[in-house]
């Protein structure tokens, strides 16, 4: 009998990123931080847990993500609590919290997190993924929308992704979403019966939900279901057609997808997704849109809302196919000393280039020469510094480009200001 203890492996449909994917994630979070800046937004922090009530009453008590996808346990003292699954209701639940409204203005956020739904993983589908995500709080004027699709298409760029759909919808306001309802319950009255059992309930608790409906066999029923872009309001209409409109001054082409009414309650207007044909089944990589009356929703002052949630994950697998965003983790030095008496001036070294922010490796025991090169080598590091008894003795050290095997002496006091001028050329 073996006393061999079973490893603990991690929860299903979650996954470690180990550092040769942070990287990546590190660049592309950089990069959402920078362009989101660039448009004035700051970023919030919100707690993972938060009261399921804010999920039910928000996102909706009668979707997919409410009904069987939340985590939520009873806490010791019988709250109950849930690991968000989303983070726009915790956004606006801070702002109505911190009384942000009675600071004028337009509030533009962002958020960088995990977020957990008990979906049926597979590629691109797990239970804790990760969205960078944004909100603009405070005006509803369609210039917000236009403006915000620009601010994606530029980030979406930065990160190396060009080839990308973007899907737009309306889906009105609680005003015309009602006559449209009317319209679509009819019509599902007629055809229901031959739908799967979550629209047939949905024909009745809640008939948009019916839209999103992922079963293969009811889609030639879904087609021919009347649209919600023919049944807006005289108001929602302009507003529609104006975010249109600046889409097109701003040269950000998209396409209207009359079904797009996204799996939250929340949202009024503008919907939008965006999808890349190499994710495969899980194509849409973000979603977001209009949430006008949500603040309200949660207690709040009327308050507007427009925003996006980026999945992260499958940003990620995206970006990696289109291969034009490089990972910043490249070794810069590795010092290579060898003899106790090279010890110091590798110690000293080392420290200063770090202190550049260059990213400096060394052996930590003295070792050959060889065996020194092969490990930087194997690191990938551009130069290589070597200091030896014959090096101490000049005040010179060797510094060697890796990738041209080009060696050059440079004065001891001279390398950083070498390395400087070598590696910004490079
Ligand atoms: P949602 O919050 O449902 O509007 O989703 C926004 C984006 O988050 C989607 O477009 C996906 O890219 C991503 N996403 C949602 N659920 C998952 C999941 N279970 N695993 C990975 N990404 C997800």
């Amino acid at each position: 009998m073996s006393n061999r203890v079973e490893p603990i492996r991690s929860v299903k449909g979650t996954r470690d990123l180990l550092p040769r994917e942070t990287a990546l994630w590190q660049r592309v979070e950089d990069e959402a931080r920078r362009v989101f800046a660039a448009y004035n937004f700051r970023e919030i922090r919100t707690p993972i847990l938060e009261q399921t009530t804010l999920f039910a009453r928000s996102v909706g008590a009668d979707t997919d993500i409410v009904t069987k996808e939340m985590y939520t346990f009873q806490d010791r003292d019988d709250e109950s609590l849930t690991l968000r699954p989303e983070a726009t209701a915790s956004v606006v639940r801070a702002y109505i919290e911190h009384n942000l409204y009675n600071e004028r203005g337009i509030h533009k956020l962002y958020y960088i997190g995990p977020m957990f739904r008990r979906e049926r993983p597979q590629k691109g589908r797990y239970r804790q993924f990760y969205q960078i995500g944004a909100e603009v709080l405070g005006s509803d004027h369609p210039t917000i929308d236009a403006e915000f699709l620009e601010m994606l298409a530029l980030f979406l760029g930065r990160v190396g992704l060009t080839e990308y759909n973007l899907l737009l919808n309306s889906v009105g306001c609680p005003k015309c979403r009602a006559e449209y309802l009317k319209v679509l319950r009819q019509a599902l009255d007629k055809v229901k019966d031959g739908m799967c059992g979550d629209c047939q309930r949905r024909a009745v608790t809640n008939p948009l939900r019916v839209l999103d409906c992922k079963v293969e066999a009811d889609q030639p029923i879904i087609e021919k279901l009347p649209h919600i872009l023919d049944h807006l309001c005289p108001e929602c209409r302009q507003h529609f057609d104006c975010v249109a409109g600046e889409l097109q001054q701003r040269g950000i082409p998209y396409e209207i997808a009359p079904r797009l009414v996204r799996g939250l309650d929340y949202y009024t207007r503008t919907t939008f997704e965006m999808t890349s044909s190499v994710l495969g089944a899980q194509n849409a990589f973000l979603g977001g849109g209009r949430y006008d009356g949500l603040s309200e929703m949660l207690g709040g002052p009327p308050t507007p809302g427009f925003g996006v949630a980026i999945g992260e994950d499958r940003l990620l697998l995206a970006v990696e196919q289109a291969g034009k965003l490089k990972a910043d983790d490249a070794l810069d030095v590795f010092i290579a000393w060898m003899g106790d008496a090279a010890r110091d001036s590798a110690t000293q070294l080392a420290r200063a280039i770090r202190q550049q922010g260059l990213r400096v490796e060394s052996n930590y025991e003295p070792a050959r020469l060889k065996k020194s090169l092969g490990l930087a080598n194997k690191l990938g590091a551009r130069f290589a510094i070597i200091i030896g008894e014959g090096e101490l003795g000049t005040g010179r050290w060797q510094v060697k480009d890796m990738a041209a095997g080009q060696q050059e002496e440079v004065e001891a006091g001279r390398v950083l200001a070498y390395l400087r001028e070598k590696l910004q050329k490079g």
